[in-house]
């Protein structure tokens, strides 16, 4: 939500007319959702949503690797990833260009947060030119003042410097080979294994059974055998929620390997 209103508001200092429009869930922050932006030269009148875009942008990721993320991107557009790795390795394929960057790793290093809003539009700004680096920053100083807004510009810099430039996409997966990633409040109904990019492990040893865990888990992912707590990967989304409630600091989050 916050990366679309960035692009508009950055294209929108250089003169254009944008329109953000966000697509809100119940998901913790960070958890894939959609939003849309449309750019263009004259006053933009449609209100409904972008079904066939000219880029695609993934911020997360888990997702960054499913196929369907492309679903609809138009011949000759873009798919720009959150990965680290080249373009060369994704497994994603189709009549469109790959550019990847690791904005977690940037978002990591620079905000000590895997937030990767700010870092991926960087890579957005170096690989299409749509919206200049300084608007971008303008932009970020405006909504995120002090400090945090100078650590977002930073991710923003590092992610224009590190992007790797788009690639055709070769890789053996198409957009519709395999099932869409789950987005906007389907967690109750499905798995939402694939939305984590960290893991909660519990150190067992270290639990005293208070069930903190368990009672303040937003997706009851957590059942208790014997009194200690086990997470039952399939359901949980990585919020952190038990990490922060553990009042002996049993629960660690790792990062999910890609
Ligand atoms: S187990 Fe922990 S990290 Fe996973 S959903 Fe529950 S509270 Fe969130
Ligand atoms: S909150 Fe921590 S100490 Fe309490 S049951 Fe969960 S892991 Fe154990």
């Amino acid at each position: 939500m916050t990366a679309s209103r960035l692009i508009a508001e950055a294209v929108a200092q250089e003169g254009r007319y944008a329109q953000a429009i966000p697509m809100y869930g119940t998901e913790r922050r960070g958890a894939p959702v959609t939003a849309y932006v449309r750019i263009d030269g004259r006053p933009v009148r449609r209100r409904d949503l972008v079904h066939e875009p000219d880029i695609v942008i993934v911020i997360d990721p888990i997702l960054s690797g499913k196929p369907s993320v492309a679903a609809g991107l138009k011949s000759g557009g873009l798919l720009l990833l959150n990965l680290p790795k080249p373009p060369e390795e994704v497994e994603i394929g189709g009549d469109f260009l790959i550019s990847t960057v690791d904005a977690t790793t940037i978002a990591l290093e620079t905000l000590r947060r895997p937030i990767t809003n700010t870092a991926i539009l960087g890579a957005f700004s170096k690989v299409t030119g749509i919206a200049k680096l300084e608007s971008l920053k303008e932009a970020i100083l405006h909504r995120f003042p002090g400090e945090i807004g100078e650590r977002n510009v930073e991710a923003l810099r590092r992610a224009y410097k590190e992007v790797y430039p788009p690639k055709p996409a070769k890789g053996p997966l198409r957009p519709g080979e395999e099932e869409p990633p789950h987005v906007t409040g389907y967690g109750v109904l499905k798995s939402v294994a694939d939305w984590r990019v960290f893991k909660p492990v519990v150190d067992l040893d270290r639990c005293i059974s208070c069930r903190f865990c368990w009672i303040y888990c937003p997706e009851t992912a957590i059942s208790l055998v014997d009194e200690k707590p086990v997470i039952d990967y399939d359901k949980c989304k990585g919020c952190g929620i038990c990490v922060h409630e553990c009042p002996v600091k049993a629960i660690e989050l790792m990062r999910e390997t890609l």
